[in-house]
């Protein structure tokens, strides 16, 4: 259950970031999660409800976009997506093998509802 500290932080940067912005009501978290971080979308909302409660981003919508595994073959230079988890290159068949990508975790955009962002419309509003 390691969703508990990322929440908690994805949080801390969302009212850090809603505070800069006015300090309106956060609506929307954008969350980038790569298939290697093996974060569960539902624990991350299942946290979220609770520790943003009485927040500025209570029952804000959580988005998750979820990146592929990225694997870059040391031997000879190949990016490859694997079908599996299985570390051998597709090119020439190598097993030294870096992790390029997939294990990200970051918040994309944060979207803030400003309180008094519209300005007042003067006159007469038509049907
Ligand atoms: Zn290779």
């Amino acid at each position: 259950m390691h969703e508990l500290p990322i929440t908690q932080n994805v949080l801390e940067i969302a009212l850090r970031h809603a505070e800069e912005a006015g300090g309106g009501k956060i609506t929307n978290i954008y969350l980038v999660v790569g298939r290697l971080s093996a974060v569960v979308d539902k624990s991350v909302q299942f946290y979220w409800d609770i520790i943003s409660e009485d927040t500025p981003a209570q029952g804000a919508r959580l988005h998750f976009r979820h990146t592929p595994i990225q694997l870059e073959c040391l031997d000879c230079g190949t990016f490859f997506e694997p079908e599996e988890m299985t570390y051998i290159c597709t090119a020439c068949g190598g097993i030294h093998i870096r992790v390029a990508g997939g294990d990200e975790l970051c918040l994309e955009a944060i979207d803030v509802e400003q309180e008094e962002a519209a300005p007042a419309e003067s006159g007469s509003k038509h049907p």
